[in-house]
């Protein structure tokens, strides 16, 4: 070969080895912008109401399987959104998931009580895991899927949507920012209405529970999201009105959360009635949210009369996302196993404080 053929062909080689070294560098940029694809297990209200249309506003995720007991159930709303059938899975099945590549999270939206067996055995299919809350029905529970999931090496989130919801997260910076002076008294209601007498939420080996660990649940999340602290000691006492639905689950339970800097935090979760705000009384005023818990039409005040507003979004799609967008950063979620686990131990601290009347000191 003589210099000018053996320069060409020096030339050419390095031509390809740059068009190379950039298809993997696009490769790399587009697997990067690629949204995750989610499992979603259970296709309830929740799922069909509200996560199966917000996956469709994500930027870092889609659809890419569903798990569910009813195979009809299952097709039909996979046609719908155009997954093909190989991506339905059922319970027996779900294991399966670990040789689906196309499935980074799985989202658990199934009944209480199965949150902790799924997330488990999503784990140990190799996935990142999003559980709904409640995180589980006992501490032990939450605890397992904590350490399954460190095992795996994978995230485990659970779906605590007003952490991303702008209201509520101004509220807890005008608190921790004592724009309103220091905070004194929070007072939070989460309650809602069940009807269906026959549904899980009523049943408490699958619900874990009644109105505390489905509703108020928000209420003692606020107490705890708007104070920045934790609880040293809870007191709390049930009431019923409708004695033939509600047994063995509290329908109210009003209860008290002493935090270490002195702030107290009342709150009520029922059953009974449509109500939900939470309310923080400063030295300097008071402010909040009104409704402060709804998918939409969530409303802040301040007593200054400063506007506390912002444009809604979809709190189902931001939360999914920013999961995504962790998993894919390798950045910890703010909404962790562990902040779950912390509800999870309050919980049980406020049934044994109702249940005997007494106070219940929690460790911080
Ligand atoms: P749902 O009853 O509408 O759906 C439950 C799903 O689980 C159904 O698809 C059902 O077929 C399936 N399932 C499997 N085994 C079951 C069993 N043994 N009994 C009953 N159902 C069984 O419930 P949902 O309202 O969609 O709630 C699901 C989860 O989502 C719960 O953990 C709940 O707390 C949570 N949730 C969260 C929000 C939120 O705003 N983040 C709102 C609603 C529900």
């Amino acid at each position: 070969m003589d210099r000018r053929h053996f320069m060409g062909t020096l030339a050419a080689a390095g031509a390809a080895a740059g068009a190379a070294s950039a298809l993997v560098a696009r490769r790399a940029r587009a697997a990067e912008q690629k949204p995750l694809g989610v499992a979603l297990v259970g296709i309830g209200k929740l799922t069909q109401g509200q996560l199966l249309p917000a996956l469709k506003k994500t930027s870092h995720c889609r659809l890419a399987a569903l798990v569910s007991g009813h195979p009809e159930k299952a097709r039909k709303v996979a046609a719908e959104h155009g997954l093909p059938e190989k991506n339905i899975y059922t319970y027996e099945t779900f294991d399966r998931l670990a040789d689906n590549p196309e499935v980074d999270i799985v989202y658990i939206v199934l009944p209480n009580a199965m949150h902790a067996e799924y997330t488990i055995r999503a784990a140990r299919a190799g996935k990142h895991v999003y559980c709904e809350k409640p995180m589980a029905i006992s501490p032990r529970e939450c605890e397992e899927m904590i350490a399954a999931c460190k095992k795996a090496k994978r995230q485990l989130g659970i779906a605590y949507r007003l952490h991303f919801e702008p209201h509520n997260l101004e509220v807890a910076r005008i608190a921790r920012e004592r724009e309103l002076g220091a905070v004194k008294v929070i007072d939070v209601a989460g309650c809602t209405m069940v009807g269906d007498p026959a549904q899980w939420r009523l049943d408490k080996k699958l619900s874990g529970g009644g109105s505390l660990v489905d509703i108020g649940i928000y209420a003692l999340q606020a107490a705890r999201y708007i104070s920045g602290e934790e609880p040293t000691a809870v007191s709390a006492r049930q009431t019923v009105t409708d004695r033939a639905k509600f047994k063995g689950i509290d329908e109210t339970l009003l209860f008290s959360l002493s935090f270490p800097s002195g702030i107290v935090a009342n709150g009520i979760s029922s059953y009974a009635v449509f109500l939900n705000r939470f309310v923080v009384a400063a030295e300097g005023g008071r402010f909040g949210v009104d409704p402060a818990l709804n998918y939409h039409g969530i409303r802040g005040f301040r007593s200054d009369n400063k506007p506390l507003a912002f444009p809604e979004i979809d709190q189902f799609a931001t939360e999914m996302d920013d999961f995504a967008a962790c998993v894919r950063a390798g950045k910890p979620t703010r909404v962790p196993g562990e902040e779950g686990l912390r509800d999870v131990r309050l919980i049980e601290a406020l049934y044994q404080a109702a249940e005997t009347g007494r106070e219940v000191k929690v460790a911080p």
